[in-house]
């Protein structure tokens, strides 16, 4: 179904659907929000590599980064876009294409410290919303579906158990060809504290929005997970699902 199609289905005149997926770190929501978009014929928006490129900024610039002023400044004299691509969003920082530098350990880290800050989070919804305001999107992320999007005609709250995504980073790394990917342990113990500070923090802390679907994927294939989702796309849109 084309964008065009898709825009006539939303229940608000003048945009298109939106579907918004929330989770944890780990949890796939990346591949699911991929497969989705190119399943139903929507661009594909991953928030996540947006507050990675605001971190390598404030990376680049030196600031503390468990102060709010010095990163509400940075973020007053920073533009951020993402395009889509075939395999993940080309992320611009201030026009620069910063894609390649956002994904290591330290920009990682630094994106889950900077995104506590309430001015911080009201600046960067303000250009998620911006980003889509006419619909025709799936959105990735934390708050999607709670503060981004509330009125999102789909939601979907990714889940799975922490040592479950912890050896799926792991696997996904192994592919990457990465040299020495760090022990499963490890990973588990980064996804774990990421979601802690996601879980806590006092502004639009991660959870599940109260009309949100819940797929917990923790035994699930990707492949069910994948079949999972377009059904509750579907079911919510109305429309005959592709796969049993
Ligand atoms: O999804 P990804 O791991 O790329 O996101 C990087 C960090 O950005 C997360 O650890 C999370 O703290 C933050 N984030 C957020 N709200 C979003 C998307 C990401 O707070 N909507």
């Amino acid at each position: 179904m084309s964008a065009e199609e898709r825009r006539k289905t939303s229940p608000q005149p003048g945009r298109a659907v939106i579907i918004a997926i929330d989770g944890p770190a780990g949890a796939g929501k990346s591949t699911l929000a991929r497969h989705l978009a190119r399943h139903f014929g929507l661009l594909n928006l991953e928030t996540g590599a947006m507050y990675r490129a605001f971190a390598l900024k404030a990376l680049r610039a030196g600031l503390p980064l468990d102060e709010s002023t010095g990163l509400e400044q940075l973020a007053s004299e920073t533009s951020i876009r993402l395009e889509s691509g075939d395999e993940e969003n080309r992320v611009l920082l201030d026009g620069e294409d910063v894609t390649g530098l956002i994904r290591n350990p330290t920009v990682t880290e630094a994106a889950s410290r900077v995104s506590v800050f309430p001015a911080v989070r009201a600046w960067m919804v303000g250009l998620q919303q911006q980003q889509a305001a006419r619909g025709g999107v799936v959105m990735e992320g934390r708050d999607i579906g709670t503060v981004v999007f509330p009125n999102a005609e789909v939601k979907i709250f990714l889940d799975a158990a922490p040592e479950v995504r912890g050896q799926r980073r792991y696997e996904q790394l192994g592919q990457t060809g990465i040299a020495q990917p760090p022990p499963p342990e490890k990973i588990v113990r980064d996804l774990r504290a990421r979601d802690e500070r996601d879980r806590n923090r006092a502004d639009s802390p991660l959870k599940p929005a109260p009309d949100a679907v819940i797929l917990d994927s923790t035994h699930m294939t990707l492949e069910q997970a994948l079949a999972a989702a377009e059904k509750i796309v579907a079911g919510k849109l109305g429309q005959p699902g592709t796969r049993s």
